[in-house]
């Protein structure tokens, strides 16, 4: 069997539902389980219903429910002919359900509780609308909830799988199915041992792909993109980037750490523990050849090059000339973790230690305020942290980031990483 993940782009309207149908409908054959995310950028519409909520913006929150009721039915109109057809009537309970979970007010529940509750509406949305897209175009699909099989932990927004509940309950009850009719499901959502609903984190559909593959020894994965493949660079950034057509999966695991994000950094693990292959497949052009992500180990041919923008230099130094040994730097990560300020380089030297980070402006706000009565601490805004990884020659920076300031450069490896200032 074969799992296939069509992202939030390859759903955004009714032609792009239509371009599924017809990929799908090449694979009627072959077992599969298709998971979707939400329909174009609607987690992140989503995401401002979580925050008008939280203010008790009644206006905003109005004013978000309608464009929601707006995207969707525009879609379903567009897809199904009847208008009679129970769609638009179960499309209706979701987002009168929806409306019903913002309009209270909650004891005790935190916002991360209360972000996961609502944004889970997107997938829910787009997959009610696909597969009854798939049965008014006959093909024969069951809707399941994705909740009621990834099995998580109570970690709101990056809630981890429970692999044992999660594969045992798979493999009993969703199993058997999968012989009998295409499954649809979503990406992204889980539920938690109190029935709540949780989240795997911002672009973890992939991973929910990886995750029942993993549990019903899926033979491979197909993440359908609007790109060609895994490139060795954003075209956007570096117009010679090209697709690359066979990575393993160290590699694979170790670009989207880096930052590239054709694949959510989570996908790989699952995959490679049972040596499934993941195709990176374009759903623009579904006869060309995009990438497999495999074990056989290849040598990378191509240097690649990953920019991460929207970085923070942290750059700490002790107050009292100590230095930054073992003591003080197990003090420094105590408060990054308490704060969930995610490191993406660190360097240190006797005195000082710095670390490049995603920038959250709040997190890193408090975080300094909390260690700086014992160190100083200086914070480098609007940094863009470039790896290079499997570079070929002699090391240097590409042409379009030579004006850049280099604050922190770091050879490790097959990667060098330099942290850049305008
Ligand atoms: N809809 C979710 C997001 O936009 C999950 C995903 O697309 O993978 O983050
Ligand atoms: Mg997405």
């Amino acid at each position: 069997m074969k799992v296939f993940k069509f992202g939030g782009a390859s759903v955004k309207n009714a032609d792009a539902v239509r371009n599924v149908g017809r990929i799908v409908t090449q694979f009627k054959d072959d077992n599969l389980l298709v998971v979707i995310s939400a329909m174009g950028k609607n987690t992140n519409k989503l995401e401002e219903l979580v925050k008008a909520f939280w203010e008790n913006d009644s206006k905003k929150k109005a004013g978000i429910i309608e464009e929601l009721k707006a995207f969707h039915f525009d879609i379903a109109n567009d897809l199904i002919a009847d208008k009679k057809h129970h769609i638009f009537s179960d499309l209706e309970d979701l987002l009168m359900e929806l409306e019903c979970l913002v309009d209270k007010k909650y004891n005790n529940v935190s916002y991360d509780e209360m972000y996961d509750g609502i944004v889970c509406y997107g997938e829910l949305l787009s997959t009610k609308i696909l597969s009854d897209y798939l049965h008014s175009i006959e093909i024969r699909n069951k809707w399941v909830d994705a909740r009621n099989f990834i099995q998580t932990d109570s970690n709101f927004r990056e809630a981890r799988v429970k692999w044992e509940e999660t594969e045992e309950t798979v493999k009993r009850i969703l199993k058997p199915y999968i012989d009998r009719s295409m499954i649809i499901t979503q990406g992204f959502v889980g539920r938690d041992e109190e029935n709540n609903t949780t989240t795997l984190g911002r672009e973890g559909s992939d991973y929910t792909a990886a995750v029942f593959a993993y549990c019903l020894d899926a033979k491979d994965v197909t993440i359908w993109k609007d790109v060609a493949g895994v490139m060795n660079a954003d075209p956007n950034k570096f117009p010679e980037a090209v697709k690359l057509d066979a990575i393993n999966y160290t590699q694979a695991i170790e670009l989207a750490y880096y930052g590239a994000s054709v694949i959510h950094p989570k996908t790989i693990q699952p995959l490679k523990s049972k040596n499934i292959s993941l195709f990176v497949n374009s759903f623009l052009n579904t006869s060309a050849v995009g990438t497999v992500v495999n074990n056989e180990a290849r040598a990378l041919v191509k240097e690649c090059y990953i920019v991460k923008e929207n970085q923070t230099l942290v750059s700490i130094s002790t107050r009292n000339y100590s230095f930054i040994a073992e003591d003080n730097l197990s003090n420094i990560f105590v408060e990054f973790a308490r704060h969930k300020v995610r490191i993406n380089v660190m360097q240190n030297s006797a005195i000082s230690f710095s670390a490049c980070c995603d920038t959250k402006e709040s997190r890193i706000e408090d975080l300094c305020r909390d260690i700086s009565g014992d160190f100083k601490v200086n914070i480098t805004p609007d940094c863009i942290l470039l790896t290079i990884y499997n570079a070929q020659n002699e090391q240097t920076v590409p042409a379009g980031y030579r004006d850049y300031k280099i604050l922190l450069k770091q050879v490790l490896g097959d990667a060098m990483q330099l942290v850049l200032q305008k």
